[in-house]
């Protein structure tokens, strides 16, 4: 099978073999070996290096799959020189391998992560905000969508501030139920934004630093919630 993917893991398998996870455009997570990629000008073994999406050719032969052949199309290779980026990457695959899901179309998904590592590497928006809609985004599109649109109590859309229940993710008024994160107005307008809008718009939003902090908070404080798991990655993050 043809198809465009991102290697979103990479491990080696003895001396000249590698196994990789792709997300594909086509097929969601695959797992494939690639055999001689560690021989010195494998072109196949560079098209498949960590980050890199790329052109594949992939075989399956009794019962797991082999890519035969790769041709990058991006590598983000601006992303290898800050930790921190990196970092952030590591911590969109892993959060990708655990919510696509295997053997479906997967276009969206494959999107989403690209272009985070694009607007990552090219500095145009701020780490936090990326985080936070790719965070949001991502758990959207797995069936975790936020119930956002307004108080899970009195139906009020809008209000000074309101709270978000991270485990459930439903929202109250400043009236209704003082449980969950309190937010300023701004942070649910973007929420609503992220989950709610286009999917080429969801990175277009401005918001004051402390707004983005709050936004990043309720971001991840609902990924970890609903997902109910550490991962390493961010973990790692966190210390950097
Ligand atoms: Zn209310």
């Amino acid at each position: 099978m043809n198809t465009d993917g991102l290697i979103i893991r990479e491990k080696s398998t003895g001396e000249q073999n590698k196994s990789v996870t792709v997300l594909t455009r086509d097929y969601g997570i695959v797992r494939a070996y690639v055999y001689g990629a560690k021989k010195i000008g494998s072109r196949t073994g560079a098209a498949t290096q960590l980050f890199a999406f790329s052109e594949l050719g992939i075989k399956e032969s009794r019962g797991s799959y082999i890519i035969e052949a790769a041709k990058p199309k991006e590598v983000f290779f601006n992303l290898r020189k800050d930790i921190n980026k990196i970092a952030l990457a590591q911590y969109f695959a892993e959060l990708s391998e655990c919510i696509v899901p295997e053997g479906e179309n997967t276009e969206d998904y494959l999107k989403l992560i690209l272009n985070s590592l694009m607007l990552l590497m090219e500095e145009k928006r701020d780490e936090k905000l990326i985080k936070s809609v790719f965070e949001l985004s991502i758990l959207s599109m797995g069936g975790y969508m936020p119930n956002i649109v307004a108080c899970d109590e009195c139906g009020k859309y809008e209000d000074e501030f309101m709270f978000f229940d991270t485990s459930s993710g439903n929202i109250f008024c400043s009236e209704c139920k003082a449980y969950g994160l309190k937010v300023p107005m701004s942070v649910i307008s973007a929420v609503r934004h992220i989950v709610l809008s286009d999917r080429q718009k969801i990175f277009n939003f401005n918001l004051s630093e402390s707004s983005l902090s709050a936004l990043s908070d309720l971001a991840e404080k609902y990924m970890l919630a609903t997902l109910q798991r550490k991962f390493k990655t961010l973990d790692f993050y966190h210390t950097i």
